[in-house]
């Protein structure tokens, strides 16, 4: 639903990576996918930026691009795409804005700019960018541990 507020559910492991994977990929900006089940983000792909101009822009390459095929085959959806800004806020661009091509997709921030790395999370659908409240989930369980694919989580997680 275009502009209504919701909010964003992610393994506390899956912020962690992305903020790891921003930090690898300084001063370049990085960027991801993030699968998961019904809303809840709980795979970190790591992508490549394929950007001319990978400071200030970010581009995900094919093969990343081609694991959402796969993923899917395995009964999870593209929950969210990330991406870091290394100098900037954790705020969408107005670039992010208009290439935002996954609506239904949240996109992630992840901010090195400031003292701490900080996580954004943003709903962007024709222009309009709300902001989504991000909520960690526990791996232990919740309510949804019967299809939670925790094998995929392990070996997709580094530290
Ligand atoms: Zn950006």
């Amino acid at each position: 639903m275009p502009g209504m507020p919701r909010s964003l559910r992610l393994l506390p492991a899956a912020g962690h990576e992305i903020v790891e994977h921003a930090r690898a990929g300084y001063p370049n900006e990085v960027c991801g996918l993030i699968a998961g089940r019904q809303g809840m983000g709980l795979v970190v792909f790591r992508g490549q930026n394929i950007a001319p101009a990978p400071r200030v822009s970010f581009e995900l390459d094919a093969q990343t691009l081609l694991r959402q095929m796969e993923f899917e085959e395995q009964g999870l959806e593209l929950v969210a795409i990330y991406h870091s800004h290394p100098a900037g806020p954790e705020e969408p661009s107005p670039t992010d804005v208009v290439c935002a091509f996954y609506p239904e997709a949240a996109a992630i921030i992840c901010s090195l700019a400031g003292a701490d790395p900080r996580l954004r999370a943003f709903s962007i659908v024709d222009g309009q960018v709300s902001e989504l409240e991000p909520a960690w989930i526990s791996e232990a369980g919740g309510g949804s541990q019967e299809t939670e694919p925790r094998g995929l989580c392990k070996s997709h997680t580094k530290y």
